[in-house]
């Protein structure tokens, strides 16, 4: 048996899904303009503003860390500051790249239960230091789901909106999952990004069942000036576009982007639930999305590693994280379970 095939490490450890992979192969018959002149691109596009429900600008990106960092260079100057979780991977896992990317925009780290921000974190930060010794707060960059898998309900997106409006703030979304986020609320992308007053939101396909590819929306179109220009420098304009613009299109015309997520989101809820039945078994977040976080003892987390399973501890001592994709299959969830159980058998 491959236990490298269906893991719980992450959703970028998952394939290509066969809608995607569908839409590349049909991309690749004979050529096609370059630089995102082609016929998928415009289709892909399109689809994002009907989706959407807005005219809004669109470009793509070959992953979340260059989506992230060009999208808040695009609203930020160099003295400017990001206001983000003390989580956020644009603070954890990007390796400076957002700074970088604006030429030393500054991250201000919020602390808020369950990965989140809050409304009055962010006013706080925003009214720490008012002077001209202090790089000036422009952006408040939100992950949906976050890090640790839970959810922005709306009307907690609408109270940051408000600090946003209040001190003329952008809002940049890191939709990593976004496509779980959408699944997991029942509102359409509209409610939850530009109504909710989301000026820019990087929508990932990679963690949703491509090989690669990120589209960047912006709802605020005036902030996409010369955007293309950001991107081409920064080595993420793909010359053989249709074969990020294709498979999105796959995702998206298909209702698989839905799918896949939908799916995601129930297998963490199954496992969740077979989780919560074992003793000793403790959840650390509440389980919103397609993450489940956990407490196991730390004989249980060698004993499971002992067995080749894959899965992230970085959330500290203890905790352990199962992600679901499209391509978790219940049987694996079970064997992961019943290796679990006896673990935690051994153990007592
Ligand atoms: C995976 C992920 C990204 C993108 O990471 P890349 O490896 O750069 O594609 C961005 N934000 C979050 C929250 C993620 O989980």
């Amino acid at each position: 048996m491959n236990n490298y095939l269906e893991q719980f490490a992450s959703d970028n450890n998952s394939g290509i899904c066969p809608e995607a992979l569908e839409y590349m192969i049909r991309a690749n018959k004979g050529s096609a303009p370059a630089y995102g002149n082609d016929e998928w691109t415009q289709k892909a596009t399109d689809y994002f503003r009907e989706l959407f429900e807005i005219d809004c600008e669109v470009f793509f990106a070959f992953n979340g860390t260059a989506a992230n960092s060009l999208s808040l260079a695009a609203l930020c100057q160099s003295y400017h500051s990001v206001i983000c979780h003390e989580t956020a991977h644009i603070e954890t896992d990007e390796c400076g790249a957002p700074e970088f990317a604006s030429n030393g925009s500054k991250l201000l780290l919020a602390q808020g239960e369950n990965g989140k921000l809050t409304a009055q974190a962010v006013e706080a930060i925003v009214n720490k230091r008012t002077d001209i010794h202090y790089p000036k707060p422009k952006v408040i960059s939100i992950t949906q789901p976050t890090e640790l898998g839970t959810l922005y309900s709306i009307e907690e997106l609408v109270r940051i909106k408000e600090v946003a409006k209040k001190y003329n703030l952008k809002i940049h979304m890191d939709g990593a999952r976004f496509a779980n986020a959408v699944a997991a609320m029942n509102k359409s992308p509209a409610e939850i990004t530009w109504k909710a007053g989301v000026d820019v939101l990087c929508f990932c396909g990679t963690k949703n069942g491509m090989a690669l590819g990120e589209a960047i929306i912006f709802f605020n179109k005036s902030l996409a000036e010369d955007f293309d220009y950001r991107c081409k420098q920064a080595g993420q304009l793909a010359s053989k576009m249709r074969f990020i613009s294709a498979p999105w299109l796959g995702l998206l015309e298909t209702g698989a982007w839905l799918k896949n997520a939908r799916y995601a989101n129930q297998c963490a809820q199954y496992l969740e639930n077979k989780l919560l039945d074992i003793e000793g078994v403790e959840m650390m977040f509440p389980r919103e999305a397609n993450a489940v976080f956990v407490k196991l003892p730390e004989q249980v987390i060698h004993s499971l590693k002992a067995k080749h399973w894959l899965f992230y501890t970085f959330i500290g001592v203890g905790g352990v994280r199962f992600m679901c994709s499209w391509n978790t299959t219940q049987s694996r969830m079970d064997e992961l379970l019943d290796d679990i159980k006896a673990a935690i058998a051994q153990g007592t």
